[in-house]
């Protein structure tokens, strides 16, 4: 290394030295509607892991909280499609969440949720202390309010045709087809998720936060006193500062959630992104009796792990809410990542474009470090990034196998046989400039690894783990011990041999204990495995004993080598791409489905075949409401600028109907004409770019994802009801 490197180095150390007493590391609290996927992980508690590791073996005073965030619509529109309670639909899912965690290792020390007794009472403490100050501002507006079900309605809860795409199923806020963001007022024909009623305005009160007092303090906090903070994070809170902050309501018109804390508030809640921060407080009250420690004393460093979509209200609203009340610490870092995504595509819960962590489990029993591995060593920190099924094989086989895994299997395996299984001497009298060579290498690793943890840089400490394997590789490889065993049965027939080949497995064997201190933090599993090995205690793991070579005593008996990663087959890759491709489900095509498939829901794969997928049942009055009819198409356009739309002409015997159907992409015009399809005739008209549409015409989906036509098995009179 140069001095100028060094120099770098001890700079950069100087810039991460501790301040402070303690630590609080938050990881974002996940939607409880919903398992765990990859996209998860990779975005914040991979990383917030690995940190709270590191911090742990540095024997710091660390407490690491997280828990189900289980207010919010996502999860009402979930648990009102499913028929049951937003109670079942949170309990179900805290505890699929808690166990995907704990099985992935991520080590919190309380997984909370916020539906619990403490934090109702906190948050809604919080919200009364900010109330008592007369920091909020009072204010009456009109919202969309669905009179059948008697309740004001989230934009989520407002659905409608796309101004720009035309999809029937486009959400208040978004189009998830074209990718729009929208108001419910711009939706054609908007309806009810909940009743199909339409939307009509109606006065309400609600409390707002006035974020733009906040905002001459948030530009010195941020822009001045934090340019240490990551250039993504950074540049977005910038351009909201820029742009001006707004008041923001804090409360809803909703049942589920926690209610607001003041005597005229009936039917309002909390707004789930006031209360769910405050989870993190909560959760640390149930953890500790010394909570307040950790949240109002100023040696506290408080660091956040989020997703880049977290952003705002991690380092704008959630400080400004801490900064008003007054009492509590101020994140010193807030570490967001960008999004992962699988195979070029976006990840999407709805479509099941995902790698679910329950079902990588299945497939890939004790692999829990190669997906660690994966997420870490392709964490998209900078900018969003790609997961391959293809990447996942080659960094298993090619590094985790090829570097790691071979170089602590060839060091045991070597030992065994040239050192009968025990850690030999070390010679100083024979030992050379690529002796000394590796033990700095050594050294400067845990210097660099650990400057590059403090400052959030994983990707790249975790290189530096791996790339001491694989100068310890070369090191082995130039070393050439099994030549120095030259005998006609391989035994070592002088005192000059065997005591080269001591030096070289002394040093292979310390550097072996070093990687499983330095590879701890982010891959765990193996770190145990590797103690096993080695026959020593965790204590081993203590950051102060990395760097050094005397970690394991001269004449200790180790035992026989036990493979860390095993090779991942073509096939095995084949088969879960294959899987990927066939899971998918596109929720929004007019098929058939008038229903949203929302948040976090996971569709049936093809494996739990679809008909799992059942939606809540019904009264035959409902079946008996629809009027389903034989009828025959006998004209077929396509719809100008709507790729999967086509224009049908129904002959329904007493009346020729038109009806949009989003089956472009399926079939051709001409090879569709005289078909006899079955039609919803009493749908209410739509209008879809600008043609109304009169009614539906019924489609069964395959696995994968290809259409057909539902027909009379022999041609009948067109008109003829289906019942
Ligand atoms: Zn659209």
């Amino acid at each position: 290394m140069s001095i100028e490197e060094n120099k770098n180095i001890e700079e950069a150390t100087a810039s991460a030295k501790v301040e402070y007493k303690r630590l609080l590391v938050t990881a974002a609290l996940p939607y409880a509607n919903g398992p765990l996927h990859i996209g998860h992980l990779a975005g914040c508690y991979i990383p917030a892991d690995i940190y709270v590791r590191y911090q742990r073996a540095q024997k710091r005073d660390v407490k690491f909280v997280c828990g189900s965030d289980e207010h919010g619509v996502p999860i009402t529109i979930r648990a009102m499609k499913e028929g049951v309670s937003p109670q079942q639909i949170v309990d179900k899912f805290h505890a699929i969440m808690k166990e995907g965690f704990e099985r992935m290792g991520i080590s919190f020390d309380i997984y909370s949720r916020t539906s619990s007794k403490v934090h109702h009472e906190t948050a809604a403490a919080f919200f009364k202390k900010l109330y008592d100050d007369g920091l909020f501002e009072e204010k009456e507006t009109e919202q969309f309010y669905d009179e059948k079900a008697k309740t004001f309605l989230a934009d989520r809860y407002i659905m409608g045709t796309c101004p720009v795409c035309g999809n029937p199923n486009a959400y208040g806020d978004q189009c998830e087809r074209c990718g729009s963001s929208l108001s419910p007022e711009q939706l054609i024909n908007p309806r009810s998720v909940l009743s199909d009623a339409i939307p009509v305005k109606k006065k309400t009160k609600h409390w707002y936060f006035p974020l733009q007092n906040y905002e001459p303090w948030l530009k010195e906090w941020i822009l001045e006193e934090h340019k240490e903070w990551k250039n993504n994070v950074y540049g977005q809170c910038k351009s909201w500062l820029d742009n001006g902050l707004q008041p923001r309501a804090m409360t809803r018109d909703s049942n589920w959630g926690i209610k607001v804390p003041l005597p005229d508030a009936e039917g309002k809640v909390l707004y789930v992104w006031f209360d769910a921060p405050i989870g993190y407080i909560s959760a640390t009250k149930e953890l500790t009796p010394q909570w307040s420690d950790y949240w109002c004393q100023n040696d506290t460093k408080l660091v956040h792990f989020i997703g880049k979509d977290n952003i705002v209200f991690h380092c704008i609203i959630f400080p400004s809410m801490l900064k008003a009340h007054g009492n509590f610490v101020l994140p010193d870092n807030v570490p967001a990542n960008e999004f992962l995504n699988i195979e070029g595509d976006k990840v999407s819960t709805s479509r099941n474009w995902a790698v679910w962590v329950d079902e990588y489990l299945k497939d890939f029993p004790g692999c829990e470090d190669v997906l660690r591995y994966v997420l870490c060593s392709n964490a998209p920190e900078t900018k969003d990034n790609d997961f391959t099924w293809k990447g996942f094989q080659e960094a298993n086989n090619s590094e985790l196998v090829s570097i790691f895994g071979n170089f602590v299997n060839r060091t045991f395996v070597l030992m065994h046989k040239l050192c009968n299984g025990k850690v030999p001497p070390l010679h100083l009298d024979v030992m050379d400039e690529k002796d000394e060579e590796l033990i700095t290498d050594i050294r400067d690793t845990k210097i660099r690894v650990e400057t590059l943890i403090e400052t959030y840089k994983f990707r790249e400490a975790l290189f530096e783990v791996m790339d001491l394997a694989r100068k310890g590789n070369k090191y082995l490889q130039e070393k050439e011990p099994w030549k120095k065993a030259s005998g006609t049965k391989g035994q070592v027939t002088s005192i000059e041999n065997q005591k080269l080949i001591d030096n070289c497995l002394h040093l292979c064997l310390q550097l072996t204990a070093n990687l499983a201190i330095l590879i701890n933090p982010f891959l765990p599993f193996t770190a145990k495995k590797m103690l096993h090995m080695m026959k020593v205690v965790d204590k081993i793991l203590d950051w102060e004993n990395a760097g050094k070579i005397k970690l394991l005593s001269v004449g200790y008996s180790l035992r026989a080598p036990e493979l860390l990663f095993r090779k991942i087959e073509d096939e095995e890759v084949r088969l879960q791409v294959e899987k990927l491709k066939s899971g998918l489900v596109n929720p929004n095509e007019v098929a058939g489905s008038q229903s949203p498939v929302t948040g976090n829901q996971r569709p049936a794969t093809t494996e739990e075949s679809a008909i799992v997928n059942l939606k809540s049942t019904i009264v035959y009055d409902d079946f008996a409401k629809l009027d389903l009819r034989v009828g025959k198409i006998i004209a077929a356009d396509k719809v100008e600028k709507a790729d999967k739309l086509l224009k049908l002409q129904i002959d329904l015997g007493f009346e020729t109907r038109t009806i949009v159907s989003g089956i472009a992409e399926h079939f051709k015009s001409e090879e569709i004409i005289n078909k006899q399809v079955v039609v919803v005739a009493n749908l209410a008209p739509r209008k879809m770019r600008g043609i109304e549409s009169n009614g539906m015409i019924l489609m069964a989906e395959d696995a994968n994802g290809k259409l057909h036509f539902i027909n009379p098995e022999n041609n009948i009179d067109t008109g003829s009801p289906v019942t």
